[in-house]
């Protein structure tokens, strides 16, 4: 084949032995694209070897040349990315897999801020840069050959390549690529206009160009005349896309643009910029005010050059730029430039701290010190450590930070998605709302009118949003919660002296409101109901009020009547874990200050004093039919045998009750006691939980804790 012939000619910067691993991943590419072709006719094959090409001619390293070679046949043929690894190691596996990723997201969005979000995306998805070096250079290639796309798939990938991946090239500081992307991509949306306006450029260039060659000529007698050597000067290449985005955003006219006369001369050191800079403001007169020095303050992408306006013949203005060719090649492959073979160039330790600076600017990266060939090593990084970028179901980017999970993304989205989310998916699969996000999942949340926020998700979410939203909410909650409990706390309290809080005049209200400075009947329930004011006691002042004389017989019976619990009250009826009670049992309940009622086991011995207080222990009573999910733990002794934990678990599960937690305390060598946090329905339910495990062989013994 001809065309691998031209890729290793532009190889003459590697070793023999590598060259070799090129030849040896061209025929891996070669065999496994047999038959295939692309949309231009011509066998897939050369589509690879062209990407090598590009990737050759900005003189990436070996990995990233194989990469480019295979970077397809992971997606279209059955080559593995183990087979990969295996032939040339895990770095070239990784770039390829890398790539085949990054084809696979699609970018759905129209707006800028998506656009800006999904570059991102695809950066922080590399976490090896060279991934999207390969990326681009592929993305080029096709560019470069889209004009056999069928349309609607050409303007899609245009527009991508104008979006995404021209301002990925820009960011990385691979200018070469960046125009030529931008310009294909214009070229390929905007056909007629492209034509038009390159017409237009070849007309003033044409009509300019008289004019052109008396500046070109001065400069270079210039630079002769003072003894300059090893320089180069050249016009400023044209940028149809740049020169149609002035006119556009910036309003001017095709004219005004045009007007300016650019060069660029490149020598061969630092001093000799100045100098040439002098000879420069010797030829012609410097526009004041318009002259930068970006060698000595270089920009955030780490360009170095000198900029200066000059008054030309007729009084047109000239633009020059001054670099080194070290410069000149940094600003046109950015990040690229890293991987330059750098044969009998001595690398300044200058150079190096440039290097390092501009990598730091660029990628916000933190803590670079060290070699080149550390930064080789560092190009595997996390580019963007502290974000996560996912898609909602209908394409949208959402930012996240890192450690985000699926509420965090709900409360994002709208705090009522939040607020009601009961299930998420991602990537189409449910997954605990607890699981942290990585880049490019697609999430949907599942939500539900009934749903209500669980307190524990403040354990694991990171957003400031969810946490507020959900901190209200329980807020709110409890409020609400508190306020119904109180009021039936009351009137149970109430009912000993025969009365209701309906039959409360509402000044007798208003006056113990006043009298215990709070502002309204809600706020009383609440106090009740969050167990800071004993209901009893509020009961004795309304009666008293009232001059109500103390319980007849019946009305005492009344007030001894249990209140009826279903166990889902939510924050301010609480199961206590001491003794997890289960519908079934019998129970009492403890105002606890600030938390509302506890309820407990009557047998729990946690409570014996707190008992004898009947302002604080009150009678309840499950209400019956009671459909919930109950917390409950079960100790177990068991003979020390293989595989016994495995049969215990099934036995639970076997019950239809689900294992929260399992501690293992070891007794001595041969007997340990197994403690399982499990839910179930109730107590009937537990029994059965507790009949199967006692059925296994191992067990000696099983008590509820
Ligand atoms: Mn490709």
């Amino acid at each position: 084949m001809r065309v691998i012939k031209l890729l290793v000619r532009k190889l003459d910067y590697l070793t023999k032995d590598q060259v070799d691993e090129v030849y040896r991943a061209y025929h891996l590419a070669n065999d496994a694209h047999v038959g295939q072709r692309r949309y231009t006719g011509e066998p897939y094959i050369t589509h690879p070897i062209a990407v090598a090409c590009i990737l050759a001619e900005i003189r990436m390293d070996k990995e990233s040349i194989i990469a480019g070679l295979l970077h397809d046949v992971v997606e279209d043929t059955h080559v593995t990315k183990a087979e990969i690894a295996r032939q040339f190691g895990d770095t070239v596996a990784d770039i390829v897999e890398g790539v085949t990723k990054l084809s696979k997201i699609e970018f759905k969005s129209r707006t800028e801020a998506q656009a800006e979000n999904f570059s991102k995306m695809v950066l922080a998805m590399s976490k090896d840069i060279r991934v999207i070096i390969v990326k681009l250079a592929d993305r080029l290639h096709n560019m470069r050959t889209i004009d056999s796309l069928p349309i609607p798939k050409r303007r899609r990938i245009a527009k991508e390549t104008l979006e995404i991946y021209a301002p990925i090239a820009n960011r990385l500081g691979m200018h070469s690529f960046y125009l030529e992307l931008e310009d294909l991509g214009f070229k390929a949306s905007y056909p007629r206009r492209f034509r038009i306006l390159q017409k237009a450029v070849d007309k003033a260039t044409g009509n300019r160009k008289e004019i052109f060659d008396v500046i070109f000529k001065s400069i270079k007698t210039g630079l002769n005349n003072s003894l300059v050597d090893k320089y180069e000067v050249k016009g400023r290449e044209k940028h149809l896309y740049g020169i149609y985005k002035k006119m556009i955003k910036k309003r001017l006219q095709f004219d005004e643009i045009m007007d300016v006369y650019g060069f660029r001369v490149i020598v061969a050191s630092l001093d000799m910029c100045y100098r040439v800079l002098g000879i420069m403001h010797g030829l012609y007169k410097p526009v004041p005010g318009r002259f930068k020095d970006y060698i000595s303050l270089p920009k955030a992408n780490g360009y170095q050059s000198i900029h200066t306006t000059l008054v030309g013949p007729y009084g047109v203005p000239i633009e020059v730029q001054i670099r080194t060719f070290e410069m000149d090649e940094q600003a046109n492959n950015g990040i690229a430039a890293h991987w330059l073979y750098k044969s009998g160039v001595q690398q300044t330790e200058m150079t190096e701290i440039k290097e390092q600076q501009w990598l730091k600017n660029l990628l916000d990266m933190q803590q670079r010190t060290g070699s080149s060939e550390e930064f080789i090593e560092n190009a595997k990084v996390d580019l963007f450590p502290d974000e996560v970028y996912v898609f909602t179901p209908n394409g949208n980017i959402i930012q996240l930070p890192a450690g985000a999970t699926p509420v965090d993304f709900a409360y994002a989205i709208h705090t009522d998605i939040g607020n009601f989310c009961v299930a998420a998916k991602i990537d189409r699969q449910l997954a605990p709302l607890s699981k942290r996000l990585s880049n490019g999942q697609t999430i949907e949340i599942i939500t539900s009118r009934s749903a209500r926020p669980n307190p524990n998700w403040l354990d694991f979410v990171v957003t400031g949003k969810a946490r507020s939203s959900l901190r209200n909410y329980l807020k709110m909650q409890k409020r609400a919660e508190s306020v119904s409990l109180g009021k039936r706390l009351l009137d149970k309290s109430l009912a000993s002296f025969s009365l209701s809080s309906k039959k409360i005049p509402a000044e007798k209200f208003d006056a113990l409101l006043a009298e215990t400075k709070l502002e309204s009947r809600e706020d009383l329930y609440a106090e009740i109901g969050m167990g800071n004011r004993v209901p009893m006691l509020v009961a004795h002042r309304l009666a008293d009020a009232l001059k109500v004389q103390s319980a007849e017989e019946g009305a005492h019976d009344k007030s001894a009547a249990p209140l009826m619990i279903h166990g889902t009250e939510g924050l301010v009826i609480q199961m206590a874990e001491c003794c997890y009670p289960l519908p079934g049992d019998p129970i009492v309940g403890i105002i606890s200050s600030g938390q509302g009622v506890i309820v407990h086991s009557e047998f729990c011995h946690h409570i014996a004093k707190l008992r004898l207080d009947p302002d604080v222990c009150m009678p309840l009573r499950w209400e019956p039919n009671i459909k919930g999910e109950f917390t409950t733990v079960i100790e177990v002794d068991v003979i020390n045998r293989r595989g016994v934990l495995g049969e215990m678990a099934n036995a639970v599960a076997a019950a239809g009750a689900n294992i929260d937690d399992i501690h293992v305390f070891e007794r001595d060598d041969h007997r340990y006691t197994v403690s399982f946090t499990m839910i179930v329905d109730d107590r009937a339910h537990l029994a059965i939980v507790i009949r199967n495990i006692r059925k296994l062989k191992s067990v000696v013994h099983v008590r509820r804790k």
